[in-house]
């Protein structure tokens, strides 16, 4: 790949976008890396304050929504690859409002493909999730990048949406595609209204911590800067036209889950009793059972794997909420 690229990483000030982009504006001085986010309330720029003074770094404040704004954005710099991460990204919103969903998710990245089909000749790379395969029960084989999708929430409806858009621009257009579905993420500097947050934040704040149904969910997590080392092969060295799934064996119910950071905090002296905070609260509407994603694509053919332990990460991660409190 030539070292004269310029990238658009879109939903730069998210969770995994403000990782993504910290690590290749630093790791690669070469590339020209622009970061667009239209700064919903899930965004954060903290993380990125780190690199406004490098010289290869841009941002743009643009709403994938609107078409104009895109090809104007463009047009005027005719980027060579983008890696899109933009979208509403949690599964309770997308329960109160589907629409928002489908508009940011799948319309937001229609007018991407557009304008990268019309100004753009190298990589969209389309980060999604596991979730658009459904759920699994106990004793099911983990997801492969061949399982069919059936998704449960409107969340996962509209990235199986843009999945598909993004997998149709390569067959009918030709465009140089890849799609990568990854499970859930947990580290430092995630919104608080997702699980691990909450929990740690409950037990800083001493208040409950809320878990849906029984607890008996099963999540398979996957640190954050293991996902971004994997993107980071994947948009480089990744098949045209591929699927890649990116997890990390980290498959736990959400119950064992809070005991673990509970075990931790308590070890860390965060809390005298976490575990006494554990409330059960009414299920989630069509709350998926089990997600456990195999990967063994990502491990045979570029020959990644996870480098960072589940519980020393988690560790990290209860570090750093307690010294970034408020
Ligand atoms: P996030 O919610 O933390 O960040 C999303 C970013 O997109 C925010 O900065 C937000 O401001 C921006 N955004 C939202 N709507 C926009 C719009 N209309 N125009 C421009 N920007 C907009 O999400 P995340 O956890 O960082 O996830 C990033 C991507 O990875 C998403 O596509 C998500 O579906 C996918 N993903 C996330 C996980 C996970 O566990 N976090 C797992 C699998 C896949």
């Amino acid at each position: 790949m030539s070292s004269n690229k310029k990238i658009l990483i879109t939903g730069e000030s998210g969770f995994i976008g403000s990782h993504l982009i910290n690590f290749f504006v630093s790791k690669y001085p070469s590339y020209e890396i622009h970061g667009l986010d239209s700064l919903t309330y899930a965004s954060n720029r903290d993380y990125n304050k780190r690199i406004e003074n490098y010289k290869n770094y841009f941002f743009h404040k643009i709403d994938i929504r609107n078409r104009e704004d895109i090809t104007g954005l463009f047009s005027q710099h005719t980027f060579t690859d983008v890696i899109h991460l933009a979208a509403e990204s949690h599964v309770d919103n997308s329960i109160n409002n589907p629409l928002l969903f489908a508009q940011t998710n799948i319309i937001g990245t229609l007018h991407l493909l557009n304008a990268f089909k019309e100004f753009s000749n190298g990589r969209f790379h389309h980060i999604s999730t596991d979730e658009v395969y459904g759920d699994l029960n106990i004793g099911d084989q983990p997801f492969h990048e061949k399982s069919s999708y059936k998704p449960s929430s409107p969340y996962s409806a509209s990235k199986a949406s843009a999945d598909h858009f993004v997998r149709s621009y390569h067959r009918t257009y030709g465009l140089n595609i890849l799609v990568t579905n990854c499970s859930n993420n947990y580290g430092p500097h995630q919104h608080h209204e997702k699980f691990i947050p909450t929990i740690i934040r409950s037990i800083l704040q001493d208040q409950k911590i809320p878990i849906y149904g029984s607890g008996s969910n099963i999540r398979d997590w996957l640190y954050v800067m293991d996902h971004v080392q994997a993107l980071d092969l994947i948009f480089h060295k990744g098949r045209i036209g591929e699927t890649y799934n990116i997890g990390a064996e980290n498959e736990v119910s959400n119950i064992e889950l809070v005991d673990l950071i509970c075990d931790i905090c308590l070890d860390k002296k965060i809390h005298q009793d976490p575990k006494k905070l554990i409330t059960f609260t009414p299920d989630r509407l069509g709350h998926d059972k089990r997600y456990a994603i195999n990967y063994d694509k990502l491990k045979n053919e570029l020959k990644w794997s996870p480098a960072y332990n589940f519980q020393d990460s988690l560790s990290k991660t209860i570090d750093w909420y307690v010294d970034n409190k408020k």
